[in-house]
């Protein structure tokens, strides 16, 4: 059995070096007679995966010194709680941008913690597009503004951090950190859970400017939700989640061994330009976002013929192209293209379509 093209959304393809490297040291990580994950967390070994990987992250990213690295638990959608919980007490709103599901997620999870006030939505055109910023509605006492870098589901990504307005910036980058250079210094918090890009589903990062761990939570917020506290404790509050932590400290140096953030964006450009335009000169598929927001890491598309859709997945997964099925909300197929999914296999995908529609159009 030889491996596969992994298209899937996440929990996502791991570099092979990785997933060699983590073979090599299961028994023993380095010398000391145990796995990664035997190792007590409070230990100095387990501090060294700790230790390296922020500092990777750190250069990685270029953090500013006043920000604050987290590695928490409770994935993508316990920051949705928590962002509202340590940031919104006794605010008056919270704005939310409204580009997707994920960020629907995110704004009906606030909703719990006071007013939200929708600064725009993509509702009405089914999330194909980002409402021009002219059509903005912006709250100027929200205690934040919350947006979703990278709509995994919908294929609709940010051209750029809606930045220049004043806000306390809060971005969900689940999906897209670490595939483009950007200023964390524009930010108030970025969040991210590691299984799309950055490792595997159990560990979560939070970049968080130092001063906001002052702010005062909800009163009843429980110690593993507050922000404060993992700082405090450098995300030891708790025993961390050490295996999701040890294989994301091996992405990062792989990471950089690539080339680094800049690579990836070069990469993702490539695989992602050579798919739409793939798409777009094909009448048989069909992606319906517009064009200045496509996302360059999950690509949705559309068959003419959906009644194929099934012999499309039976027959790609037949060819080593797994995980092209779309999300059920969208239908159709989704082909994500994280910074651990090489370029061949865009190749190798482009080629079965152009075969695939040969053979049904
Ligand atoms: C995957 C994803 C999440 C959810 O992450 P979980 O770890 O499953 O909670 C949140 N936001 C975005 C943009 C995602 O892609």
């Amino acid at each position: 059995m030889t491996r596969v093209y992994n298209f899937g959304a996440g929990p996502a393809q791991l570099p092979e070096a990785v997933l060699l490297e983590m073979r090599d040291e299961l028994l023993n990580w380095r010398g000391t007679g145990m796995s990664a994950m035997e190792l007590p967390h409070r230990g100095s070994d387990f501090e060294k995966i700790a230790h390296e990987s922020e500092q990777d992250l750190r250069e990685l990213l270029a953090i500013p010194k006043n920000y604050r690295v987290l590695f928490l638990q409770g994935g993508g959608r316990s920051q949705f709680a928590m962002v509202p919980m340590n940031l919104a007490y006794q605010a008056i709103c919270m704005a939310y941008m409204d580009t997707g599901v994920w960020s629907q997620f995110a704004l009906q999870e606030a909703q719990r913690y006071g007013n939200v006030h929708l600064v725009a939505s993509s509702a009405d055109n089914h999330y194909t597009d980002i409402p021009p910023q002219s059509s903005w509605s912006l709250p100027k006492e929200a205690a934040y503004l919350h947006y979703t870098d990278n709509e995994t589901i919908h294929g609709i990504e940010f051209p750029a951090p809606p930045t220049g307005y004043g806000f306390l910036l809060v971005s969900d980058m689940s999906s897209n950190l670490l595939t483009r250079p950007f200023d964390i210094s524009q930010f108030g918090i970025i969040y991210a859970c590691a299984q799309k890009n950055m490792g595997a589903a159990g560990v979560t990062v939070v970049i968080i400017r130092e001063d906001l761990l002052q702010r005062e939570p909800f009163p009843y917020t429980p110690s593993m939700f507050r922000y404060g506290l993992h700082a405090e404790n450098n995300s030891f509050l708790n025993t961390p989640p050490t295996l999701a932590w040890y294989i994301t400290s091996l992405v990062l140096k792989w990471t950089k061994k690539q080339g680094g953030v800049s690579k990836m964006a070069e990469q993702s450009q490539r695989k992602s330009a050579k798919l739409y335009a793939f798409i777009d000169q094909s009448d048989f598929y069909h992606n319906p976002v517009e064009a200045h927001c496509r996302s360059r890491i999950n690509v949705p598309f559309i068959l003419a013929k959906p009644e194929l859709d099934q012999q499309f997945l039976k027959e790609a997964t037949k060819m080593g192209l797994a995980n092209l099925k779309g999300h059920r909300l969208v239908g159709g197929m989704r082909a994500s293209l994280y910074n651990a999914l090489p370029e061949s296999a865009v190749d190798a995908l482009i080629e079965f379509m152009q075969y695939f529609e040969a053979s049904y159009a």
